[in-house]
């Protein structure tokens, strides 16, 4: 069981404007239960309906499955398959519960029908979606081995091998330092 850490109960809010720094790729990248931990501490309980009664805690099998759903999503898209990629979505999606909000955009400077998801792990599986239908592609870092997508609006070159500026800049400085 993972506690959260504050006393904190009211919702965090996060818009999903591009897929920069998504989420979902974050809770793939939490490994083991410590970072899993972390992840809460920081991003709050996923919170999916009929998961988590307690409201500030979760079991880590709930989460582990949840980061598991995650990943086969994105998985598909490494083997590029449409079929795949609709039947994982069918899949997910199911459960998903978005509604709509009437509310004012900072970037369009006037009031907008939007949807909010119900709950942190709806918002993470609707990422997965999002860069599914934007052909995002998922990697490993080959200085890190961290997971994260490349292609439109991630803010990454489709062919990027690597996660971050800082790891490209590390692996440049190794390959430097052996030719030296
Ligand atoms: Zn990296």
């Amino acid at each position: 069981m993972i506690i959260a850490r504050s006393e904190r109960l009211h919702p965090i809010a996060y818009r999903v404007e591009n897929l920069e720094d998504p989420k979902s790729i974050r809770l793939l990248n939490a490994r083991n239960v410590d970072d899993l931990a972390n992840f809460v501490a920081r991003f709050g309980v996923p919170d999916r309906l009929g998961y988590n009664p307690e409201g500030d805690r979760v079991l880590v099998s709930l989460i582990e499955a949840l980061r598991d759903e995650i990943a086969d999503g994105f998985h598909t898209t490494q083997i590029d398959d449409d079929i795949a990629k609709r039947a994982w979505a069918e899949n997910a999606l199911r459960h998903v519960s978005m509604y709509p909000a009437f509310e004012y955009s900072d970037a369009a400077k006037r009031m907008k029908l939007g949807v909010r998801a119900s709950s942190l792990a709806d918002l993470m599986l609707c990422e997965v979606a999002f860069a599914l239908e934007v052909g995002a592609k998922l990697h490993n870092c080959e200085k890190c081995s961290k997971a994260f997508i490349s292609g439109h609006l991630t803010g990454r070159r489709a062919n990027a091998v690597y996660c971050s500026d800082k790891c490209r800049v590390a692996a440049m400085r190794q390959r430097n330092s052996k030719g030296a």
